[in-house]
């Protein structure tokens, strides 16, 4: 017999003994036309993902995985399936999450759906909010009550002396004054153990902020380096808002891991080699929120294309960064930012970066940055089962990242797409 008849004939074999075998007890399998398994892995077509209590038990092409017994989840079959998305700049100051311990659980389930649940999100981090607030509705979704994602919160953020910027005046007055302002390293070091005890995954800075009439406020060196020595110690990360380069080289000082935003500058804001070469040197990480610019100047009505260049400017930023071997992470600025869909931030950066480079930041590099690799960000077995099923390739069009039929979280459904 020729070989290859032999191996077909093995290969066969292979096949018709993983359909019919049983799927471990408890499990449940949904099925893709398409499945990313990760950035630099090719996709599979005709796949299959079975999961038990949470965690994924096999991945690849559906001839040779054990699906028989399997419950399934009729809703979710049919898609392109990736892992589940982290947007790494989320709040969870909208009034919608105020009172998070006695609010109805329906009423944050439709508030959590809306913004997070029905775009594939099943990790956040959240990079400033009432601390308190966030732990407490963190501690519903993680008692099952509430279909919800993952949150990681820097709780209290740590502003300038005097330096409460002028986009947040209009908050109540008696939150404005709870805010930290420390004026000295004991103030800053009080502030961040007192946030990191109450339950903060990491600290974040706002190194330069705005005030108005062109008046800037920045943090002081001292103090932001010892915010961020403090957390570094715990073994946790340190994000800051820069506003401009000014405030990058603060991070850059700082020792800061993820700066949360470009910066904007109508055409002038280039990030340089040197600036780069720094930034990669500390290892930082860039939270892009491109959209977030078009958003804000057009509130502001500047006219359109003063809004394009700065948004040019930031894009520009990113696709130097990322070229330069620097880290992305994906993130929008939800919560502070009222449009929720991240359609528009998919298509900016597809200015900049691949369709992979982009899944990348959705799911294996906020994995890897928060030291989570072991468990999220590919779907592999032994993987928390945290899946995002989308109706359309991604890789076809970025923008297709935003189109979700569902999106599971340890194996729970926490979106389906309403008439799937
Ligand atoms: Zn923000």
């Amino acid at each position: 017999m020729p070989r290859h008849a032999t191996s077909v004939i093995a290969l066969a074999a292979l096949l018709l003994a993983a359909c019919g075998e049983r799927a471990p007890e408890g499990s449940t399998v949904i099925r893709a036309a398409r499945l990313y398994v990760a950035p630099d892995a090719p996709p599979v077509d005709d796949a299959a993902v079975v999961f038990v209590d949470g965690r994924i038990v096999a991945a690849g092409p559906v001839g040779e995985i054990a699906t028989r017994g399997a419950a399934r989840l009729p809703a979710c079959d049919g898609g392109v399936v990736t892992a589940g998305f982290q947007n790494s700049h989320v709040h969870f100051t909208e009034t919608k999450f105020a009172g998070a311990r006695e609010k109805p659980a329906t009423e944050l389930r439709a508030a959590l759906t809306d913004m997070l649940n029905r775009f594939g999100f099943t990790t956040v981090v959240d990079t400033a909010s009432v601390l308190g607030n966030t732990v407490a509705l963190r501690a519903r979704i993680e008692a099952g009550e509430i279909p919800g994602p993952r949150i990681l919160t820097a709780g209290g953020a740590l502003y300038p002396k005097d330096g409460i910027p002028i986009y947040l005046r209009d908050l109540p007055p008696e939150f404005l004054a709870g805010l930290s302002q420390p004026a000295s390293v004991e103030e800053a070091l009080e502030d961040v153990q007192a946030n990191l005890d109450g339950g903060a995954d990491a600290t974040k800075l706002f190194l330069m902020t705005p005030l108005g009439a062109g008046r800037y406020a920045f943090m002081l060196p001292d103090i932001a380096l010892a915010a961020a020595d403090e957390t570094h110690r715990r073994g946790l990360l340190v994000l800051a808002h820069p506003t401009d380069i000014e405030g990058i080289n603060l991070a850059i000082e700082a020792g800061v891991d993820v700066l949360v935003h470009t910066t904007i500058g109508e055409g002038k804001t280039v990030w340089d080699a040197a600036l780069i070469n720094q930034m990669l040197a500390k290892g930082m990480a860039v939270v892009p929120t491109l959209m977030l610019f078009p958003y804000e100047l057009h509130r502001a009505k500047l006219p359109p294309e003063v809004v394009e260049l700065a948004t040019g400017d930031a894009v520009e930023q990113l696709r130097s960064y990322s070229k330069a071997g620097g880290q992305v992470l994906f993130g929008t600025d939800v919560g502070y930012m009222a449009d929720y869909d991240p359609t528009e931030e998919y298509r900016l950066m597809a200015r900049a970066l691949s369709p992979m480079q982009i899944l990348a930041a959705l799911t294996t590099g906020p994995a890897g940055r928060w030291k989570e690799s072991e468990r999220r960000g590919r779907v592999e077995a032994g993987m928390d089962a945290d899946l995002a099923v989308l109706e359309a390739d991604p890789g076809a069009d970025a923008a297709n990242f935003a189109k979700l039929r569902c999106t599971l979280r340890a194996g729970k459904p926490t979106f389906e797409r309403p008439g799937a």
